[in-house]
């Protein structure tokens, strides 16, 4: 007899039990999802046990599953909720949850190796490529979100510029580099330059028009001055939906700018890259096929469980240049697992890489790409249907709107101090977030507060903006009535 491992379950029917349970109760809370509170406050006894000490001894997994339906299950960040809009979170596909579990139980790591795991994700990336119409030239590589994207990006636009700058640093290779993009831009673009050693001042945030779109002739005018000034313009960044407003930035001609000078092309597309699914938005996002990188989150409008994003490259090699090594322990032979041509391992930072292909594959392999553009044009539908709500009601204003699925507004009423609109729609907020009914996010656009609607949900409905519409209007009068004494 072989001895127990002692960190395997002593009894394989017991843990073949026990999961048939938890996929029963998986089964019960998503499909009972929309009579549940989009979130709700963590109980002070409940936060309590998650300061108690390390456990010396086990339990029953049994009994550590029961806790877990006790003190976490009912308490999650909501984004799973069918009235969950906030920030720029996705709903996630049950079936792709199923991916996950099976990912972590093979446990590959996919650095580099011969293994159905590596074909796995590189067919996910050309897959994500195909939909999206990217050259089929180029490369790319799974990241944990478009914040990884971008930095991988940038460190291949460095090297293919300054091949010098990964032996010589800054100080070595006397480059002074500068990255260009909108004010809007998402603020993983600064941690990328600062991570990078650019530096944070060097990361030139250019104006904006009325409708959060970059200026295209100040872009130019920002490029020439620091050319000027003796420095080396690298990159320009295009938002394909800024997280704000969901604003596309003209990339057409943010792709001209760039070729014209000489620059790295990056287009940030974490949500709104995914519009390129439907025929109706491709005029909108041209450019975006032709960038030299691009990020997008499929953990955003592509509704996968977190964390998985995409990075894609123009041409194949870039993100070789930028990041192989040639370590011994990890070169190739000629035959067996280590004579695999690909090593992603090569293509980024991280060695260790977690199999987050497997949820896409096994996602896209059930429902095929058509359902998931089709979603995302219902989520653009209910958007659009929101807009219409709001500029139907005297009581609300629209802040802005994009072609997308992003929407801003607030309640209003006649003689209103801008203080007081902003004390009433903070209120309106926190009722709506803490008694659970929905949850939008805000943020702040020309210095007024917002409640902004970000919608990357596969299970919204448009009753369910009817209701977030009602819900607001409600709450306004009762917090505009205290206002105002009436
Ligand atoms: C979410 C987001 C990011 C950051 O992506 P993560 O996946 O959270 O790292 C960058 N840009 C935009 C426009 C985003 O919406």
């Amino acid at each position: 007899m072989h001895p127990h491992p002692p960190l395997d379950p002593a009894d394989w029917d017991e843990f073949r039990a026990l999961g048939k349970q938890m996929i029963d109760d998986i089964a019960d809370h998503l499909s009972g999802i929309r009579e549940r509170p989009v979130w709700q406050q963590v109980p002070e006894e409940v936060a309590a046990s998650f300061r108690t000490g390390l456990p010396e001894e086990g339990r029953p997994m049994a009994e550590v599953y029961e806790e877990y339906r006790r003190t976490i299950q009912p308490y999650p960040r909501g984004n799973i909720h069918p009235r969950f809009w906030g920030w720029a979170n996705g709903s996630g596909v049950p079936v792709a949850a199923y991916g996950d579990l099976l990912a972590s139980v093979l446990n590959c790591t996919l650095g580099s190796g011969g293994n159905a795991a590596m074909m796995v994700e590189r067919q996910v990336i050309d897959w994500i490529g195909e939909a999206l119409g990217w050259p089929q030239a180029g490369s790319g590589l799974l990241t944990s979100g478009a914040s990884m994207g971008q930095v991988t990006a940038l460190a291949a636009a460095r090297a293919a510029r300054a091949p010098e700058f990964r032996e010589a640093g800054a100080a070595g290779s006397g480059v002074r580099f500068t990255v260009y993009g909108s004010t809007e831009t998402h603020h993983s673009v600064d941690k990328a330059v600062e991570l990078l050693g650019i530096g944070g001042r060097f990361f030139r945030r250019v104006p904006v028009d009325s409708d959060f779109r970059v200026d295209v002739a100040a872009l130019r005018a920002a490029i020439r001055a620091d050319r000027t000034a003796g420095l080396t313009p690298l990159c320009v960044v295009g938002n394909a939906g800024t997280v704000n407003t969901g604003a596309v930035d003209p990339l057409a001609d943010l792709l001209a700018v760039a070729r014209e000078e000489g620059l790295w092309y990056h287009v940030d597309g974490a949500f709104g890259a995914f519009a390129r699914l439907l025929p109706s938005h491709r005029p909108l996002l041209e450019g975006l096929t032709e960038a030299d990188s691009l990020v997008l989150d499929l953990h955003k409008w592509l509704y996968m469980p977190f964390d998985v994003s995409c990075l894609l490259t123009r041409r194949d090699g870039d993100l070789e240049t930028a990041f192989r090594s040639g370590a011994d322990y990890i070169s190739k032979t000629k035959q067996g697992p280590a004579a695999f041509p690909l090593a992603f391992s090569d293509r980024g930072v991280e060695q260790s890489r977690r199999f987050r292909a497997l949820k896409v594959w096994f996602a896209l392999k059930t429902y095929g790409i058509r359902a998931f553009a089709d979603s995302i044009a219902g989520n653009v539908a209910q958007v659009a249907h929101l807009v219409t709500l709001v500029e139907a009601a005297e009581d609300l204003e629209l802040a802005a709107r994009s072609d997308l699925n992003v929407a801003c507004f607030r309640y209003v009423w006649p003689g209103a101090t801008p203080e007081a609109l902003d004390r009433v729609n903070r209120a309106v907020l926190d009722r709506l977030q803490t008694d659970g009914t929905a949850m939008p996010s805000h943020t702040v656009l020309g210095g007024r507060f917002v409640l902004r609607v970000a919608n990357n949900n596969h299970r919204s409905t448009t009753a369910d903006f009817d209701h977030l519409v009602t819900e607001v209007r409600r709450w306004g009068a009762v917090y505009a009535a205290a206002e105002t004494g009436r």
